[in-house]
């Protein structure tokens, strides 16, 4: 009896695995058909310098919507991009997207875009950057690359000479959702990266919980100390703005300035931001 149990449940384990894969395979190729027929699409989040009391750049993000899933998350399909390979050709889009779009804005703002670790094993990467550069002419200094911390796991030592060689372009560097990867922080030593971006989830506790201001603080004072500014994320609340600005923290991002926005809704969002005056805090 035991035993038939053991089998019904395999069984029913087996066809749940089975439902699953043909799901991701279906999702897999309507990945592929989307890429090709150019479906994707690239909205856009402001950075907001606290100092400044300005919108100084926007981050790019993907967006993708099924034609009858509707809009699936980046958090989804950007990993099943990355193992069917096709992050590659995607990210040469988004970079050349990005930076075209950002050519066309005021000369003190930035773009932000995200490059996954696959990219970094593509041995292409610098000569798409700096093409994309070419192509749209946008000063190298206004773009800047975030990157997380599993790039550093791959292949610590190709990855350095190739974040070199990107910073060698003239753009900037960023630690993407820092405090969340597996690795020690001695990769700090190999490579100085230009900025720190603190994860949301260290932001979302900052006002309630003691122990997320103390990580936040000492982020701010390593970034600091390496020569790093840094920019959080997912700040949603005035009082996480004000927290952020009482510990000298540089950047700002989230929802209480804006959700990522269609490129057409920039410049209301500047003019707003930076020509009406309106202040944050
Ligand atoms: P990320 O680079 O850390 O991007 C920040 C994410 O936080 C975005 O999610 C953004 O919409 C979300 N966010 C911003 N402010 C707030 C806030 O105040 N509250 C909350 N709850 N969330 C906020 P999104 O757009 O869903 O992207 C998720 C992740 O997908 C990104 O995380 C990035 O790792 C990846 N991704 C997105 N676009 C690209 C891309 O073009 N290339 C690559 N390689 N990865 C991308
Ligand atoms: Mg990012
Ligand atoms: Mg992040
Ligand atoms: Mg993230």
């Amino acid at each position: 009896r035991a035993k038939a149990d053991g089998r019904g449940a395999y069984c029913f384990f087996e066809a749940e695995m089975d439902a699953r894969l043909q799901a991701r395979r279906a999702l897999e190729l309507d990945l592929r058909a989307a890429f090709e027929a150019k479906a994707f699409e690239l909205y856009y989040q402001p950075i907001y310098d606290i100092a400044a009391e300005r919108i100084c750049g926007f981050e790019a993000l993907l967006r993708w919507t099924h034609p009858e899933r509707g809009p699936v998350s980046p958090a989804e399909f950007v990993p099943l991009a990355e193992e069917i390979g096709l992050i590659v050709p995607l990210g040469e889009w988004v970079l050349r997207a990005a930076c075209r779009e950002a050519a066309g804005w005021p000369d003190d703002l930035k773009v932000a875009v995200n490059v996954s670790a696959a990219q970094f094993t593509s041995s292409g990467l610098i000569a798409t950057v700096r093409d994309a550069l070419a192509e749209s002419h946008l000063p190298a200094r206004r773009l800047e690359l975030e990157i997380t911390e599993s790039v550093l796991l791959v292949n610590g030592n190709a990855t350095v000479a190739i974040l070199h060689g990107l910073r060698g372009l003239g753009s900037r560097i960023a630690m993407d959702d820092f405090g969340t990867g597996y690795s020690s922080l001695s990769y700090l030593r190999s490579f100085p990266f230009d900025k720190m971006k603190i994860d949301r989830c260290f932001i979302r506790d900052l006002t309630v919980e003691q122990g997320s201001g103390f990580i936040v603080r000492a982020v701010i004072s390593l970034a600091s100390s390496l020569g790093m500014t840094t920019t959080a994320e997912g700040v949603e609340t005035p009082e996480q703005l004000r927290r952020l600005r009482e510990e000298g923290c540089n950047e700002v991002q989230g929802y209480l300035f804006s959700p990522p926005v269609p490129a057409s809704e920039l410049p209301a969002l500047l003019k707003a931001w930076n020509d009406g005056g309106r202040r944050a805090a």
